[in-house]
């Protein structure tokens, strides 16, 4: 017993990294770390070991890797690197697998970029080789089959724009509109055109078994346009035997249509927003993230929104106000996670970004914070019994904390769920999710103001309780004398869902 007792203080190997991931918890003016979470593209800028230790250290939870651009020998470099730093500094890292989807790209451009002069004409073309600045090679094998005279063609996330004047045989001829630099693998979109695409790709696929070999902890997929799409790469995934969360991009209008039925069936969304004001339109945008926030606070999911939150700080060291504004609106929008992707990934200034976006968001959310818990009335009525007990469970927890003014809600979860279902009522006090499993502690990374730690002293409930105030006393969450509300599944031996709620006050 006595052993297993230092177990939970810290010289356990698990409950050591458990305990260091928690070792910063207080920002400098008392309140506990960040409730939403930051996640960040690596690519050339933040692939290296400095880099890396130094934005997991501004506070990076996820890391992304983009299977749109690199290589797996790339992808696998940086997947040891995340695990090793992390590791090494006691927190916890998250890895996101983002796979391509049917995205359509330029192909290898000289030199890697051109400039893209506005009122030329170019031609478009599959399955070459770029021999000349005038002939553009687009790595979609039906171009010439899918669009028509008359549309528009964007590139890079809508940057450049060009309208389609002539097919000639496999080549389309396109009149600039706007012109701009061009950068190899840049995106493509086609608005106007009703394209052949699949789901998943071959590519996709491939990297799909990559990423569950490597044990990622989310999968990203691009393009979704129906609840279908997510359901076939969730069917893949457990095919292989293996068990990962599935995040749908939200990037294609008729996604919006159906994102209900598409958050239903998808472990989490994604708000991205660079093809999505491509494909839609730019104004629309805003509103769509309103949208989207609100279908995956229906249904307690995590929601990231991506793209352009701090692009200016691709080649300045500061962010323009407007920026600062989207990233707070975000916050306040309730999502669980901001997200970094070419400032991170290509930018001068990756660190400074994960700074300015930790800094902000503990700013924002302190001033949220002082104002009551405003209880949402905007969540879907579930009718299975489970549901509704957690559901009950969740809030009393949350009123309580409120009420009592507790320092922290501690879910004792097998799965996780309990901790999402608190999380969705957004309390101020931290959530610390203590789990047996690695997975799960792993996937709570992802979700609003929980802190998850792995414990192996789990199934020992008397054990844990006995030992939560001192735990949380040397993470800096609690005093003497504070209160804590603890939720858990008794007996816990028995893999019991949750179904009580114990107010503790700390010795
Ligand atoms: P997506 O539509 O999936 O977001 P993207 O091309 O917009 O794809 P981001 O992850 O948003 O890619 O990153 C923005 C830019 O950063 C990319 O267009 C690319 O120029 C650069 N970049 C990102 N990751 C890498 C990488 N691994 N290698 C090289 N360049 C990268
Ligand atoms: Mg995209
Ligand atoms: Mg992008």
């Amino acid at each position: 017993m006595a052993e297993l007792s230092t177990g939970l203080t810290g010289t356990n190997n698990l409950t050591a990294s458990g305990l260091a991931g928690l070792k910063d918890f207080k920002t400098t003016d008392g309140r506990a770390v960040r409730h939403c979470k930051i996640v960040g593209t690596l690519g050339p800028a933040s692939s290296n070991e400095k880099t890396l230790r130094e934005l997991i250290e501004a506070g990076l939870d996820i890391a992304r890797l983009n299977f749109s651009h690199g290589t797996h020998e790339q992808h696998r470099a940086n997947i040891d690197l995340v695990r090793r730093l992390a590791r090494e500094s006691g927190r916890q890292v998250s890895l996101l697998q983002d796979l391509q989807g049917p995205k359509i790209r330029t192909g290898k451009i000289l030199g890697d970029k051109q400039e893209i002069i506005t009122g030329k004409t170019y031609t478009l073309a599959y399955g070459i080789e770029q021999t000349v600045p005038e002939i553009i090679p687009i790595d979609h094998r039906e171009l010439v089959h899918d669009v028509a005279v008359g549309q528009r063609v964007l590139m890079d996330d809508g940057l450049l724009s060009l309208l389609i004047e002539r097919i000639e045989g496999s080549n389309v001829i396109v009149r600039v509109l706007e012109g701009g630099i061009l950068k190899s693998r840049k995106g493509v979109n086609f608005p106007e055109a009703k394209l052949s695409l699949p789901a998943l790709s071959e590519k996709d696929s491939r990297d799909l078994l990559f990423g569950i070999s490597h044990g990622v902890d989310f999968v990203a997929l691009s393009f979704v346009q129906r609840p279908e799409d997510v359901l076939q790469v969730k069917k893949m995934i457990q095919a292989l035997g293996a068990d990962i969360p599935v995040i749908a991009k939200i990037e294609k209008l008729p996604a919006i249509d159906e994102i209900d039925a598409i958050c239903a069936v998808a472990d989490g969304l994604m708000v991205a927003r660079g093809d999505l004001g491509v494909e839609g339109s730019v104004e629309r945008v805003p509103g769509f993230q309103k949208r989207i926030i609100a279908a995956a606070a229906k249904l307690a999911k995590p929601v990231i929104i991506a793209t352009q939150m701090l692009e200016s700080m691709i080649e300045n060291p500061e962010p323009t106000l407007a920026e600062l504004a989207d990233v707070a609106n975000g916050v306040l929008d309730g999502a669980d996670c901001v997200m970094l992707s070419g400032e991170v990934a290509s930018g001068k200034y990756p660190v400074e970004c994960v700074r300015t976006m930790a800094r902000l968001i503990n700013e924002v959310e302190g001033w949220t914070f002082k104002r009551p818990v405003r209880y949402r009335t905007d969540f879907l009525a579930r009718h299975d019994n489970k549901w509704e007990v957690h559901e009950a469970i969740a809030r009393a927890a949350c009123e309580a904390a409120d009420e009592l003014n507790a320092k922290a809600i501690v879910c004792l979860t097998l799965t996780g769920a309990i901790a999402m279902s608190v999380a969705k009522w957004r309390p101020h006090t931290p959530i610390i999710a203590i789990s047996p499993r690695r997975d799960v502690v792993q996937r709570l990374v992802l979700v609003w103001g929980v802190y998850a730690m792995q414990n192996p002293l789990f199934y020992n409930t008397d054990v844990l309780l006995q030992d939560l105030p001192a735990l949380l006393k040397s993470m800096g969450i609690v005093n003497s004398g504070d209160r804590v509300v603890i939720t858990a599944g008794i007996p816990i031996n028995q893999m019991k869902p949750t179904n009580m709620i114990k107010i503790n006050r700390i010795p």
